[in-house]
C-alpha cells in the first residue's frame, strides 16, 4: 500500500510545502493538503483552473494529484478556541471544520489513517520588527502559529498515524545565530520548534513509533519569505558564501524531506537537518 501524507501549509506552488508534496507524490504517496483558511479560495480556484499544471509535473511526466484540500487554521485547536470575530469573518464563515482537532477528525473519517505529517507553515505578524521592539502579543502570535501549531498537529494526528510513520517541519538558522531582520519573535519560534523536535521525537517515538525531524532550510523566495522583506539579499548572501555556490531549489528541500519521512531514514529522529548548500558551516565570508 502507498503511504498517505497530510501536508499543512500549502497555498501556492512557490513554497517548501508544495515542493515536499511533489517529492512525496513522485515517491508514490497519496497527498492531502491543509491550506490556511484565508488562502483557501484562491488556492482551490487556481488548482481547478489549471494554473499550477506546469508545476504539478512529476519526473515521470504525470501530474501530481492532490486527493483533498482541507481548510486549516493551525492557531486554533478546537472550535471552542475560535473568537466570535473570526467566526463571523466572511472568509472563515465560508468554510467549516478548520481547527486542528476538526481537521484531524475529518481526515480520520475520510481515510482512517495517515503515515506522514508535514508542517510547512509559519507566521509572525511583527516579523519586520526587531525583537527588542516586538510586542508581547506579536511574540506569542509568532510562537502560536509557527511552533505550537506543530505540537497541536502532532498531538491530534498521532492517534491516526500508522506506526513507523514520520513527521517533518521546516526551520531556519535564525534560531541559533542572529539574522538581523528575522524579527517579531520568529527567531524564538524557530528555536522552540527545534527544541520541541527533540522532545516530541522522544514522546511520539515511545507512544506511536513515529519519527520527528526538522529541516533547517536555506533561503527561498516563497510568498512568506517575501513578506519578511530581505529574502533576495539572503539568497544572494548564500550564493556568494555557501560551500556550494548554486541556487537552492525548493525541490532539493522536498527531496530531503521525502528521504527523512521514508524508511531510508528509519533510525533518524529528533534531528535538525541542514538543507542549505552548507551555508550553516561557514563562519567567515570569503
Ligand atoms: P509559504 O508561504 O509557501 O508557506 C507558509 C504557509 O503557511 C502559507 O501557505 C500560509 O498560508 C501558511 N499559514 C500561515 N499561517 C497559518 C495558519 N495559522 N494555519 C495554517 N497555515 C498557515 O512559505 P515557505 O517559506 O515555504 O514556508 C514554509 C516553511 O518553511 C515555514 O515554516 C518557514 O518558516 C520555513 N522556512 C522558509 C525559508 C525560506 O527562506 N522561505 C527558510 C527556512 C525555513
Amino acid at each position: 500500500r502507498g503511504k498517505r501524507a497530510f501536508i499543512a501549509g500549502i497555498a501556492d506552488d512557490n513554497g517548501y510545502g508544495w515542493a515536499i508534496a511533489k517529492a512525496l507524490a513522485a515517491a508514490g504517496a497519496e497527498i492531502l493538503v491543509g491550506t490556511w483558511v484565508p488562502a483557501l479560495n484562491i488556492f482551490e480556484t487556481s488548482l481547478r483552473r489549471g494554473k499550477f499544471d506546469e508545476s504539478r509535473k512529476l519526473p515521470d511526466g504525470s501530474l501530481m494529484e492532490i486527493t483533498k484540500v482541507y481548510p486549516l487554521d493551525a492557531v486554533f485547536d478546537s472550535l471552542e478556541d475560535v473568537p466570535e470575530d473570526v467566526k463571523a469573518n466572511k472568509r472563515y464563515a465560508g468554510s467549516s471544520k478548520w481547527t486542528v482537532k476538526e481537521v484531524a477528525e475529518t481526515v480520520k473519517d475520510d481515510f482512517g489513517s495517515i503515515d506522514i505529517l508535514v508542517h510547512s507553515l509559519a507566521n509572525g505578524p511583527e516579523v519586520t520588527k526587531p525583537l527588542l521592539e516586538t510586542s508581547r502579543s506579536g511574540y506569542l502570535a509568532a510562537v502560536s502559529a509557527s511552533s505550537y501549531s506543530f505540537i497541536s498537529l502532532l498531538q491530534h494526528f498521532l492517534p491516526i498515524m500508522n506506526p513507523g510513520g514520520a513527521s517533518i517541519s521546516l526551520t531556519y538558522i535564525a534560531s541559533e545565530r542572529t539574522i538581523p531582520g528575522y524579527g517579531g519573535g520568529m527567531s524564538s519560534a524557530k528555536a522552540a520548534l527545534e527544541s520541541d523536535t527533540r522532545v516530541l521525537a522522544f514522546e511520539a517515538g515511545r507512544k506511536g513509533k513515529i519519527r520527528v525531524n526538522t529541516i533547517s532550510a536555506g533561503p527561498l523566495g516563497s510568498r512568506a519569505a517575501k513578506a519578511i522583506g530581505f529574502i533576495e539579499k539572503m539568497i544572494e548572501y548564500s550564493y556568494v558564501n555557501a560551500p556550494l555556490q548554486k541556487e537552492l531549489l525548493a525541490e532539493e528541500v522536498g527531496n530531503a524531506a521525502a528521504f527523512l519521512v521514508s524508511p531510508l531514514a528509519s533510525a533518524i529522529t529528533g534531528s535538525t537537518v541542514y538543507v542549505d548548500n552548507g551555508l550553516n558551516t561557514m563562519a567567515l565570508a570569503v
